[in-house]
């Protein structure tokens, strides 16, 4: 038998956050229990509180550069689209309809089970003197912001600049992230417009933007262990138990959502548009379903996805290839999912509600924000920050579901390289690449 590994540094950083999670959660729900004081107060608003921010404030730091390189490179990326014809239209058709059925899957299981409910009005107000919210209010905004050509115009930036420097500030009112996000859509589609010498050192830049935004996510995820175990500290500290139940209420309503669109979903999609046996689809896929699990990471998976889509699944590697490599980073069902769960999740938990109206417009946020997601572990957290702040939530409150996240992002990552795989055999299929254009 192999000797217990003592050096935790060594140990795969899921493992460290969960370790951290436990020791943070578990000292927390301590000092609550032993009563909290004015000595606790001093400990988390000088040691755990800092140090928690650190992590938040990194990931917050490349809301805006990710987004604008993200979207913008996504949407040129689709440009290949056009030379695929038929086939990039199906794919591109594929792609909003197997987002929007996750995301309305997630919408509808979070109105259902209402997880942030668990936690009492005594809590969630505690929570809001906390973080400073000013949600309701912000919510009331913008419920007054009037007509729907008034808000669709608001969509529309005069100064993209300004908007992205409203994130985050008290002047957002509640249309920043999303005029931003149409300003790269734009962006990206020009792009795709003009001759490509003459757009290629824009994209060249944005590729750089892009990497650059992920490397400082990576920076964040390396201190997660330590940041996780002081969020989860101060959570639990002044939450104590009732926390964990709502938690566990939320873990429980974005696995029900992932279950459902992995197990109903995307069998039914298989069999009525692809043609397969969901059960050989996913007996065939296993090493790629293990890879997205370990890794967290639909880019790292790619190799592993590319590699079954030939040799199991017979596609024409062409096709595999385009569709896998798109859908790495622009189809993304699982992030959708639980982006849209999780922000209605902590405005319930922040006492905001949500109109229909503005549910929808979270949607539609998750819808984009999935193209905008990168591949990678935590890839989704400024998206999902920049989604928080748009409907009146103080992006500060992803520190509640920091702590699990891990967990859920080892899942969500399964359910998005599985979708691209699904994509590629629906759109395989009665065409078996008789579609796509000659070999280059
Ligand atoms: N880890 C996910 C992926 O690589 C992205 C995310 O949801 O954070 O697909």
């Amino acid at each position: 038998m192999r000797a217990f590994n003592w050096r935790f540094w060594q140990w795969s950083l899921a493992t460290q956050i969960l370790v951290g999670l436990l020791i943070g959660a578990s000292c927390g729900l301590l000092v609550q229990a032993l009563g909290t004081g004015a000595r606790l107060d001093a400990f988390i608003t000088n040691v755990t509180a800092p140090v928690g921010q650190i992590f938040l404030r990194l990931i917050f730091m490349v809301i805006v550069p990710l987004v604008i390189s993200a979207i913008a490179l996504g949407v040129a990326g689709m440009g290949d689209l056009r030379q695929l014809g038929r086939v990039g239209v199906k794919c591109l058709g594929m792609t909003l309809l197997l987002a929007g059925a996750s995301v309305a899957i997630g919408l509808v299981l979070v109105n259902v089970i209402q997880p942030g409910h668990y936690l009492s009005a005594e809590k969630s107000a505690a929570l809001e003197k906390q973080y400073g919210s000013a949600a309701q209010e912000k919510v009331t905004q913008g419920g007054q912001s009037v007509s729907v050509t008034g808000f669709l115009l608001g969509l529309i930036p005069t100064n993209p600049i300004a908007e992205a420097a409203k994130i985050f500030t008290a002047q957002d009112d509640g249309k920043a992230l999303l005029a931003v996000m149409v300003f790269s859509v734009l962006v990206g589609l020009a792009i795709i417009s003009c001759p490509e010498e003459r757009t290629r050192a824009l994209t060249a830049f944005f590729d750089s933007v892009f990497t650059i935004s992920l490397k400082i996510i990576d920076f964040a995820m390396k201190l997660a262990p330590v940041c996780v175990a002081c969020l989860a500290f101060n959570v639990t500290a002044r939450l104590g138990f009732e926390i964990v139940t709502t938690l566990g209420a939320y873990v429980v309503t974005v696995m029900l959502g992932y279950l459902i669109h992995g197990l109903v979903t995307y069998p039914v999609v298989l069999r009525t548009l692809g043609g397969k046996s969901p059960i050989a689809f996913y007996r065939e896929i296993q090493e790629v379903i293990y890879t997205a699990f370990g890794t967290s990471s639909s880019n790292a998976t790619l190799p592993v996805s590319l590699e079954v889509a030939e040799q199991k699944l017979k596609l024409p590697p062409q096709l595999s290839r385009f569709v896998l490599t798109v859908g790495a980073t622009a189809n993304q069902n699982g992030t959708a999912l639980y982006e849209g769960v999780t922000v209605l999740f902590l405005a319930q938990v922040f006492g905001v509600d949500l109109s229909l109206g503005q549910q929808i417009v979270v949607a539609l946020l998750c819808i984009l924000a999935g193209i905008g997601t990168a591949g990678v572990p935590g890839g989704s957290l400024p998206l999902v920050v920049g989604v928080l702040v748009t409907v009146g939530v103080p992006g500060e409150a992803i520190a509640i579901i920091l702590g699990i996240d891990r967990f859920l992002d080892m899942c969500r990552t399964v359910l998005n390289v599985t979708g691209d795989l699904v994509i590629a055999v629906v759109v395989a299929g009665k065409d078996r690449g008789g579609a796509l254009p000659p070999q280059a």
